[in-house]
């Protein structure tokens, strides 16, 4: 079966054929660092997460790459306002290296919590400021970059002789031209407001500043992300990934220097992942309408929240609410009860359930542009026809356990957490002393056993071969 992916530059599923057999090349654009990640940001990394396991449960070698902006993210889009990182680290009275490591740190702790795998390379903008110098000066020796004053720009008219400058956003060249001239105050130095910064020069006091050629300065924001994946994934490879307002103007951007700097259009395949809202507005730090993922961990299972990220398909609107998420949370420990239950529930007629054909329906919604929604509900509803089969006595080959608990980690949710030896001990302990009160018909006893049990987070269930416990 073959893999279709929605590629934004052709607005349609394109079966995915890899530039080298077996092998794919993926970059997505990461976070800047300077808070916390909220919900909305942890989508995107869970959708790119779940195509790369995906990619390589189907038996594809994954490179994966996503960057870390620690510099040179302007709070708008044309190259003005201030730099993200200095601004939040003067605000909290840090050095921006200071407030960086501190926020990498936490930042991988909530990724990992969700279960997004590190990256195979984590490149961080700040550690590649030579050889974005170094590209900047290929585009200005190329002819399509020119220098203002300390400031190099890119000429995007000139880029756009090249390659469709509009292609991804499905706009007319004039039209983006007259938008960011409305949009913006007119900035001088620049021949068109389109055009975007390479490199600008610093002003006096400014905490990240490089030596070029041009100035001491640093680097325009969209640089970063062509020189990386260029360095570690090449001048042409397989899947772009990012949040839909990438759509235009940084990956529109992206591609304007690569193709200026060597003459590719740097990826086959552009995904984009759409926005969780809160409530029908997007969820973001400057609305306020946010949940960390780090508050919502207090309280909630990180494979829950996965769960119910995945639960929706990457291309539509994803409306974030609490009873939603305790929605989720409800769902996986009934998958997590049947899957211990399967392993507890011996004996009985072995029933033959299609586990192939799970398999199957599964790959088929996922080779439909990943579509998790509905792969998770198939996964769902054949945990219902397990129970029915137990809840009757039957039980199901070990096989079956196994396999749907691997397709649940395709999808980054783990259904069969470790239980540790001391609980494991303590729980069949309880249990077989439960089973003797109840033999003697000590029935007040054997009650009080069980909602010990209780309390420390396992449930007693009776069936035909004697009690068992479950984890909740
Ligand atoms: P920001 O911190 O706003 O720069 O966002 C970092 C990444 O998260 C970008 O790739 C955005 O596309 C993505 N993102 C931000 N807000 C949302 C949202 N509400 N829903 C989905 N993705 C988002
Ligand atoms: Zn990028």
């Amino acid at each position: 079966m073959t893999l279709r992916l929605f590629n934004t530059l052709e607005r349609e599923k394109e079966e995915f054929e890899p530039i080298e057999e077996g092998k794919v090349r993926l970059y997505s654009c990461g976070q800047t660092i300077y808070d916390d990640l909220h919900v909305g940001n942890a989508r995107a990394y869970v959708a790119w997460d779940t195509l790369r396991r995906y990619m390589e449960w189907k038996g594809y070698t994954v490179r994966h790459v996503q960057n870390i902006t620690d510099v040179g993210h302007l709070t708008d889009d044309a190259d003005q306002g201030e730099d993200k990182v200095l601004k939040r680290a003067e605000e909290l009275g840090l050095e921006p290296m200071e407030l960086v490591e501190e926020q990498i740190e936490r930042y991988f702790e909530d990724t990992a919590a969700l279960n997004v795998e590190r990256q195979d390379i984590v490149p961080r903008a700040t550690g590649h400021i030579h050889e974005m110098i170094e590209y900047v000066k290929q585009i200005v020796e190329n002819g399509y970059a020119y220098e203002v004053d300390g400031n190099v720009y890119m000429d995007v008219e000139k880029a756009a002789e090249k390659f469709e400058y509009g292609e991804m956003a499905k706009k007319d060249l004039q039209d983006l031209k007259e938008e960011a001239e409305s949009r913006v105050e007119p900035d001088e130095n620049k021949k068109n407001q389109f055009d975007f910064a390479l490199w600008l020069e610093a002003d006096e006091g400014h905490l990240m500043k490089w030596e070029s050629p041009w100035s001491v300065g640093y680097p325009g924001w969209h640089i970063e992300c062509t020189v990386m994946s260029e360095e570690y994934l090449g001048d042409l490879f397989d899947i772009h990934t990012g949040g839909k307002d990438h759509i235009f103007p940084h990956h529109p951007n992206e591609r304007a220097q690569s193709f200026a700097g060597c003459g590719t259009g740097q990826a086959n395949y552009w995904l984009h992942n759409e926005f969780v809202t809160v409530e029908g507005e997007k969820m973001s730090k400057s609305e306020g309408n946010f949940y960390t993922v780090r508050e919502l961990l207090e309280k909630h299972d990180g494979d829950a929240i996965r769960l119910y990220l995945i639960s929706s398909h990457y291309r539509s609107e994803m409306d974030f609410s609490l009873e939603g998420l305790e929605q989720a949370e409800k769902e996986l420990k009934k998958v997590r009860k049947t899957v211990q239950r399967m392993e507890k529930v011996e004996g009985g007629e072995e029933t033959d359930i299609d586990v192939e054909g799970l398999e199957e329906r599964f790959e088929e919604y996922m080779d439909d542009d990943l579509n998790t929604a509905k792969a998770k509900q198939v996964l769902v509803d054949f945990v219902g026809e397990v129970n029915s089969v137990l809840e009757k006595g039957g039980s199901v080959r070990e096989e079956v356990r196994s396999r749907l608990i691997d397709l649940f980690k395709v999808l980054g949710v783990d259904v069969d957490p470790e239980i540790s030896e001391e609980d494991r001990l303590f729980a069949d302990l309880l249990v077989t002393l439960r089973e003797r009160y109840r033999e003697e018909e000590r029935y007040g006893k054997a009650d009080e056993i069980r909602q010990t049990l209780e309390d420390a987070g396992f449930i007693v269930e009776d069936t035909g071969e004697g009690a068992i416990w479950l984890k909740e």
